[in-house]
Order: C-alpha cells, then sequence, then structure tokens
C-alpha cells in the first residue's frame, strides 16, 4: 500500500482561496441582480459553489499534532465541529490524546 504523502496548507492559500469564494459569490450575487430572468442559472451555481467548497474544506484534509507531531485524519462530523483558525484547528490528537492546534496537512494526490 501506497504511504500517504501530506503537504503544509499555507496561510496565503487559504487567504487566496477565500478571495475567490467572494469573488464568485460576488459574481453570482452581481448575475442575479442584473439578469433575475435567470435565476435558476444562478441557483445553479450557488449552488454548485457550495458543493464545491464543503468538498475541498472536508476532504483530502489531514492533521498534524503539535506536540508528537503525528499526522492523523479527522471525520466530517470531527471536522465541523471545533474552533478553526485558517491553518491551524482545535483538536484532539488520535496518537497521543493532547489537545491542541493542530496544523492543517493536505493530503498530495
Ligand atoms: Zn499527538
Amino acid at each position: 500500500m501506497k504511504q500517504r504523502q501530506y503537504q503544509e496548507l499555507k496561510a496565503s492559500g487559504q487567504i487566496a482561496m477565500i478571495a475567490i469564494v467572494m469573488l464568485y459569490a460576488t459574481g453570482v450575487v452581481v448575475g442575479f441582480v442584473g439578469f433575475p430572468s435567470l435565476w435558476y442559472l444562478w441557483a445553479f451555481l450557488l449552488l454548485a459553489g457550495l458543493v464545491w467548497i464543503v468538498r475541498w474544506n472536508l476532504t483530502g484534509l489531514a492533521f498534524r499534532c503539535p506536540s508528537c507531531n503525528e499526522i492523523f485524519e479527522i471525520t466530517v462530523r470531527e471536522n465541523l465541529s471545533g474552533a478553526n483558525l485558517l491553518t491551524t484547528k482545535r483538536l484532539i490528537c488520535k496518537s497521543c490524546g493532547h489537545l491542541g492546534w493542530a496544523k492543517v496537512m493536505r493530503v498530495k494526490e
């Protein structure tokens, strides 16, 4: 079995991501206001964007324990709970039980 590879998520990458999302949302809103007769198109785009964001945020992510450096993955439910700061998340380590700000890692494809 191939060992999974992880890379650290950069704060700049996260900020770029938020900027893209905001641009996208603005585009959809402007489209909706400018061409309300095409509301189904904007509704579809909005939905597609939301699905994409949720998928992006909930899949392919792993976390590195600040105490033992072990990398672990969490369930979607765990991902939705707990404080999240761009590149860190407050989690209990699956390996040593340490509660701390685990670094967000992205699984390399
Ligand atoms: Zn740990």
